[in-house]
């Protein structure tokens, strides 16, 4: 792929900045406004509505009166289907526009908001464009006096609540299985990743959403967001961020009305490495899973397991690697490594660093701020050696490129440690022994589980956790699941 000149596609980009609500742009009904700082150089980029919760009162009664007057609830899933499928074309169309905003506002590298997230982002929506007209109720086999029917109804309106690491993926992965159920929906942005949220909204809109459907509006997350998941008519909370936020959501669906809510929280994954593996592949896709993202990724591979026969081994192709992927301005071409999200993101990371430190834990590489534009907000690839499996550094999730790697000397000991944090997300077996890959993957305690890979996979994939990483499924068929209600009608006939 030729390289995008990504400041002519800055200089052309002209998104919305205001909340969406009921097919209108508007102001915050109390007027005020949030300023958007990049985290490339510290940069105010933009000014944002912020919401609070009278906006979010107004958008959900808009999504209410447009699910129950049918526009979009009642249409033909082979309608919803036209309309999503433009709006998956529309989405290529100004996917390096999506793209320059994205790493704007969170600090990927460019490049790969392109050609991960935003290719990520148009093959969700157009595949549940896809699935909605090739899915059919149940009628069970039952007395013959009686016919009855399982089916399936959109659930309402959906509250949608999302991080910024994977702004416009996260909100794909909601949006499109809940859009394609006929549900309508409210979409609460993370407060630093707002502008690409925006312009996919009004590429919804260009698409054929009726006004009302898909409503958005950025606002913090301790208002707008609290709002939004202790709001008496939201049917269902779908939620993607931090555990921490996660307890608070599902305490105000208990406290209100009961709302059905979907978590897909954090992680603290192990890739595993036994001596039979294609150890150089291993080591480097290891090394990558952590550092890719700048390891603002729930499944990073955050901790590395490694038998002690080939431990030196992997340390030196893990420190290979990190040396390749220092921090970049995320503009630049191939940058392997762009910002942290936000100055204070960085504090968080560095300060977990620095206790990691005081406790005796050995750091081989990084371990401090790296100074790449002035004003911006990077970190270093950092690696910790031999850890103690119980050290903090090994059991919390940093969300930054830092790895832990620890020891093993027994497959049952490497199963022990892997499990052995209160996370269930993600993690990686690296064996070429079949039996082994079975036995292994088969005691992981976690909702997915790649052997002699990374993060791979496909749509039709569910994607979740268990434990404290949550249990919503998003992707893949079950994802639907989430935003229908299944009704069980029986007819008697004589
Ligand atoms: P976060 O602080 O939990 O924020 C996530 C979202 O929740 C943001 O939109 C945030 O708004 C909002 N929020 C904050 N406080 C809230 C409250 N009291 N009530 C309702 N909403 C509230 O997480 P983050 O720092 O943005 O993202 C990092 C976390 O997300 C990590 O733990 C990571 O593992 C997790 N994550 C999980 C997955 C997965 O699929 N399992 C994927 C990606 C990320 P504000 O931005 O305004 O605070
Ligand atoms: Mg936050």
């Amino acid at each position: 792929m030729t390289a995008v000149d990504w400041q002519a596609v800055g200089s052309r980009v002209q998104g919305p900045t205001d909340l969406l609500i009921d097919g209108q742009w508007c102001e915050a009904i109390d007027g005020q406004r949030m300023d958007v700082v990049s985290p490339i150089d510290g940069a105010v980029v933009a000014s944002i509505a912020l919401g609070s919760g009278v906006d979010i009162d107004r958008a959900v009664l808009a999504a209410r009166r447009a699910f129950a007057d049918g526009r979009w609830s009642h249409l033909a899933p082979a309608k919803r289907k036209q309309v999503l499928i433009a709006w998956a074309d529309l989405i290529v169309a100004h996917a390096p526009e999506l793209a320059y905003l994205q790493t704007l506002e969170m600090g990927k590298p460019a490049h790969e908001s392109l050609a991960i997230d935003l290719r990520s982002v148009g093959n969700t929506v157009r595949w549940f464009g896809e699935a909605i007209d090739k899915v059919v109720d149940e009628i069970p086999h039952v007395d013959p006096g009686a016919l009855a029917l399982v089916t399936r109804e959109p659930a309402g309106v959906v509250g949608a609540i999302v991080p910024w690491n994977f702004p416009l993926t996260m909100a794909a992965w909601k949006l499109a299985p809940a859009l394609a159920t006929g549900c309508s929906v409210v979409l609460k942005p993370a407060e630093q990743s707002p502008l690409s949220a925006l312009l996919l909204a009004r590429l919804a809109i260009e698409a054929g959403i009726p006004d009302g459907v898909l409503n958005v509006v950025n606002g913090l997350g301790t208002v707008a967001g609290a709002a939004l998941s202790e709001h008496p008519d939201v049917d269902v909370l779908t939620f993607t961020g931090s555990t921490a936020v996660g307890g608070r959501i599902m305490q105000a669906s208990g406290a209100t009305n009961l709302k059905r809510v979907w978590l897909e929280l954090g992680g603290k994954s192990a890739n595993i490495i036994f001596p039979d593996a294609d150890i150089d592949r291993a080591a480097r896709t290891a090394a990558w899973s952590i550092f890719f993202n700048q390891g603002e990724m729930c499944t990073a591979g955050s901790r590395l397991l490694v038998h002690e026969s080939i431990y030196d081994e992997v340390i030196d192709r893990v420190m290979a690697v990190a040396a390749t992927m220092q921090p970049c301005n995320p503009f630049a071409d191939q940058a392997p490594m762009g910002a942290l999200v936000s100055a204070s993101h960085l504090d968080r990371v560095d300060s977990m660093v620095r206790q990691a430190v005081s406790e005796g834990t050995a750091l081989v590489v990084g371990g401090s701020p790296a100074e790449v534009e002035p004003g911006g907000s990077y970190y270093p690839p950092t690696v910790f050696d031999r850890v103690d499996p119980s050290a903090t550094i090994a059991q919390r999730e940093v969300f930054g490129p830092v790895l832990a790697v620890t020891a093993f000397t027994s497959d049952d000991e490497a199963v022990r440690i892997a499990n052995s944090t209160e996370y269930g997300l993600g993690s990686a077996v690296w064996t070429n022994d079949l039996s082994r890959a079975h036995r292994v993957s088969r005691a992981l305690k976690v909702g997915l589980c790649w052997v002699n890979c990374y993060e791979e996979g496909d749509m039709t994939m569910p994607f979740g956790g268990v434990k404290k990483s949550g249990f919503g499924r998003d992707k893949s068929l079950h994802a639907l699941e989430k935003f229908w209600d299944m009704k069980s009608t029986w007819i008697q006939l004589d």
